[in-house]
């Protein structure tokens, strides 16, 4: 930046550290805009690996970069045995009220998935879908995956199991947290992850879709609804691609870019 002066050499040292009650904006607007703690509610299907992992996004990014990225907290909303896709977009609107709010579900073995779309379009409420499962994001990180799965999400974990070591034991007896090694071993692989997502969006059958349409950016919860099949088109899928079609795909990637992890 141009702007430094030998004190702004110290702000922005101070700023890399990550600790918000040392910040201090150098100019007014955009800095403080910079300071402001980003909230969301993210509610997820499962009770141990998504919120494990939204858990390790604010623990590892939710400081800010001290640059662009904005300091955001996620509260991550779900329920012990976890709840249907559904019920996920209702507990992502109870506990949002007007503020930011996020729904991460699996195709896995729901069939109101459409119903969901739905009701998470009609209240602006971003998605972050993925077929078969959220387990097809951890995947990412380690390598490319393709091949539809018909909702199963066995062969993914085989995967993961056989690809990283620190998931070796990943839903044995389980045990489906991301905690200690399971999240280092994530940790530095974003940027992989969300490129090998976005590709599977080029690949997707449908023909139409393309990672470059997408809209990883908050459409604001008062802006005027869109239909839900151009709701859950903001992933760069067409919007005449089926949800259910999109086999494999996963739209974690957008909740990184619009954090501006990635
Ligand atoms: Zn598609």
């Amino acid at each position: 930046m141009s702007r430094r002066t030998e004190g702004g050499k110290e702000q922005s040292v101070r700023r890399r550290r990550g600790r918000l009650d040392d910040e201090r904006p150098l100019t007014r607007r955009p800095e403080s805009r910079r300071r402001e703690v980003r909230v969301l509610y993210v509610a997820c299907e499962g009770e141990s690996t998504e919120p494990d992992y939204l858990q390790y996004l604010n623990e590892q990014f939710g400081d800010g970069d001290g640059r662009e990225r904005q300091p955001f907290r996620i509260q991550p909303v779900y329920r012990k045995n976890g709840m249907t896709p559904s019920q996920v977009v209702e507990a992502a609107r109870a506990a949002a009220a007007e503020d930011e709010a996020w729904a991460v579900f699996d195709r896995d073995r729901w069939d109101d998935i459409p119903q969901a779309v739905k009701m998470a379009a009609e209240s602006q409420i971003e998605l972050a879908f993925s077929h078969p499962s959220f387990d097809l994001w951890l995947l990412l990180h380690f390598q490319a995956f393709s091949g539809a799965q018909s909702g199963s999400s066995k062969n993914v974990v085989d995967k993961l199991r056989q690809t990283a070591d620190a998931f070796r034991d990943y839903d044995k007896r389980g045990d489906k947290s991301i905690k200690g090694p399971r999240r280092d071993a994530l940790k530095g692989l974003e940027h992989k992850a969300v490129a090998r997502a976005r590709s599977l969006i080029a690949s997707c059958p449908q023909g139409e879709c393309a990672p470059a349409r997408a809209e990883p950016d908050r459409a604001g919860r008062d802006a005027q609804p869109l239909p839900s099949n151009r709701w859950a088109a903001r992933s760069g899928h067409a919007p005449d691609c089926p949800i259910l079609r999109r086999d494999p795909s996963t739209d974690v990637w957008r909740l990184l870019v619009a954090l501006g992890i990635v």
